[in-house]
């Protein structure tokens, strides 16, 4: 090992959101920061969520009252930092006669939800008129007693994680992707990393470490010698299914109560083309980046979604699925049985190394992930850590400096060959980037060429260039969601697209 072994003040192992939070935010406190993500970041648990950052109802049944109080309360947060990503949903409650929840007891649970909220932006909740209820289409109205309404957000989950990386990385921090970490080693003031990057092998020296890998976070290599407790963890397996979303357009999103008394979700996506279907609580066997959507849980969620909607001509089926993805919640044990049951409280476990330590993360949500990320400095100042003061609540994510209303003004003065459809598209992926890509364009036009209908070649490298992406799916799964409005040889197309252009920095010239 070289005597000139690189220092940093905190190593961070995972490049989800919890990972990603703490990079930011310790970045921005002026420390010296490095990350691995040893897929492409967010490609686990963090872009398999339903994509909510919501306050989370069902929590308050269980009396998780401070967790739902703090996950309210960043709502607003998330709205006023990264408002290209994060948008207000209007959810509905259908309520029918069987139904384990009565309309007083669900009406209860809302005023309590914005009484906790301290809401600014956010409707209020309420409940729907006759009229109001007679115009919601495909909804089941036979059995309908009520439809209550409240307020939560949606986000693009893959693209919180990369902005706040691509945020932390303008802050000085080391970030990369396909970088694994392959062993961590104490030493007397904290920890050898050993990571893998391409076909090289490098050791740092990290006075801290937060290992943030999610469902691995006792497998990490040399993670036993170190000595910190390794939690029992329970690994719940969540899907949901994809529909192109039938006519008439169901705007709303819908909070529905399954005939077991669980909740399901009905999220209308990107610009309604599509229906989100989640999610299910099923244990997840073996590795977690193998989770799939089982057939049991496709027609559970079918029938969940039948029994409230009329689909057109006939019940949703099996052939109505235009794809379906499935995450794993990294829960800690607490020895209940049902899985929906296991409490979603996150869990911080520290361990003193010398002047140095050792934290490993559990669950956690991604509503409270900047929240999460505090807490964990927090911890790390406990242990001898010197940071800044807290800063993120208010400053502009990666993206976010522009608000939603401008974003849509620029949408509307694309360069000459960028369709106003997909410059509408880029106002709400890259946010305030956005003008980063017309800056390509306007000093190359010839970056304005369609690779594939839609997707412009400016676009693909600044994905590359910027974002990291390196593979096809990277960009169609992750930057962005194209992968759904492409055929197969289109997607092959992009691919390609990436094979040609492997090394692409912002200054060459691809063309
Ligand atoms: C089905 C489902 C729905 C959900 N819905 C919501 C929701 O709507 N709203 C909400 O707030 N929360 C939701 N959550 C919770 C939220 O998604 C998770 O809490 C969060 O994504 C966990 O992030 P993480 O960073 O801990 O883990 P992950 O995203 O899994 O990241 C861990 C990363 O570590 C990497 N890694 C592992 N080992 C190594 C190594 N040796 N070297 C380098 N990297 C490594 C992995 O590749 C992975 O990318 C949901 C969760 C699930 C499962």
């Amino acid at each position: 090992m070289s005597d000139e072994i690189q220092q940093v003040d905190l190593f961070i192992v995972g490049g989800g959101i919890n990972g990603a939070a703490v990079a930011r935010d310790a970045a921005g406190r002026g420390l010296k920061v490095m990350l691995a993500e040893r897929g492409d970041y967010a490609c686990a648990t963090s872009s398999a969520s339903s994509k909510l950052i919501h306050g989370g109802l069902r929590y308050l049944e269980k009396f998780e009252i401070p967790l739902v109080r703090e996950s309210l309360r960043e709502r607003e947060i998330m709205l006023r930092i990264a408002p290209h990503l994060t948008r207000p949903l209007r959810f509905l409650v259908p309520i029918t006669g069987q139904q384990k929840r009565p309309a007083w007891l669900v009406r209860i649970a809302l005023l309590l939800y914005d009484f906790l909220s301290g809401r600014q932006l956010l409707a209020a909740s309420g409940r729907l008129d006759r009229h109001e209820i007679s115009r919601l289409p495909r909804l089941r109205k036979a059995d309908l007693a009520d439809v209550l309404h409240y307020a939560d957000c949606w986000v693009d989950d893959a693209r919180l994680v990369l902005e706040t990386l691509l945020d932390a990385r303008a802050r000085g921090a080391d970030i990369a992707n396909r970088r694994t970490v392959t062993r961590l080693a104490a030493n007397e003031n904290g920890y050898h990393v050993t990571f893998e990057e391409g076909a090289a092998a490098r050791t740092v020296h990290a006075r801290f470490v937060v290992n943030a890998a999610g469902p691995w976070t006792n497998d990490v290599p040399g993670l036993e010698g170190t000595g910190i407790e390794r939690k029992a963890l329970r690994l719940v397996r969540g899907s949901h299914i994809v529909l192109n979303l039938p006519r008439p357009v169901v705007r709303d999103a819908y909070t529905l109560q399954n005939s077991d008394g669980r909740i399901v979700f009905t999220i209308p996506w990107l610009d309604d083309r599509f229906l989100v279907i989640g999610t299910t609580d099923a244990p997840q066997e073996g590795d977690p980046g193998d989770a799939r959507c089982s057939d049991a849980e496709r027609d559970y969620l079918l029938a969940c979604y039948n029994t409230y909607f009329e689909h057109p001509d006939r019940p949703a089926g099996s052939g109505d699925i235009v794809w379906s993805w499935a995450g794993v919640r990294a829960l800690v044990d607490d020895g209940r049985e049902d899985p929906s049951k296991v409490t979603r409280s996150a869990k911080i476990v520290a361990k003193a190394q010398g002047t140095g330590g050792l934290i490993s993360l559990y669950g956690g949500k991604l509503t409270t992930h900047r929240r999460f990320a505090e807490k964990i400095i927090r911890q790390l100042q406990g242990m001898g850590l010197e940071t800044g003061p807290e800063w993120t609540a208010t400053a502009p994510l990666h993206g976010g400096a522009l608000a939603r209303e401008k974003l849509e003004q620029l949408a509307c003065k694309p360069p000459r060959g960028v369709k106003p459809g997909v410059a509408r598209r880029w106002a709400f992926t890259y946010g305030s980037e956005i003008t980063a890509l017309y800056e390509m364009i306007w000093q190359r036009p010839e970056l304005a060429r369609e690779v594939v209908p839609g997707i412009n070649e400016a676009e693909l490298r600044y994905s590359a260039t910027t974002e990291d992406a390196r593979r096809g799916e990277d960009f169609l799964l992750r930057r962005t969601k194209q992968y759904l409005f492409l055929t197969t040889v289109q997607r092959k197309t992009i691919q390609q697209w990436f094979d040609d252009n492997r090394g692409i920095s912002p200054d060459d010239d691809i063309v």
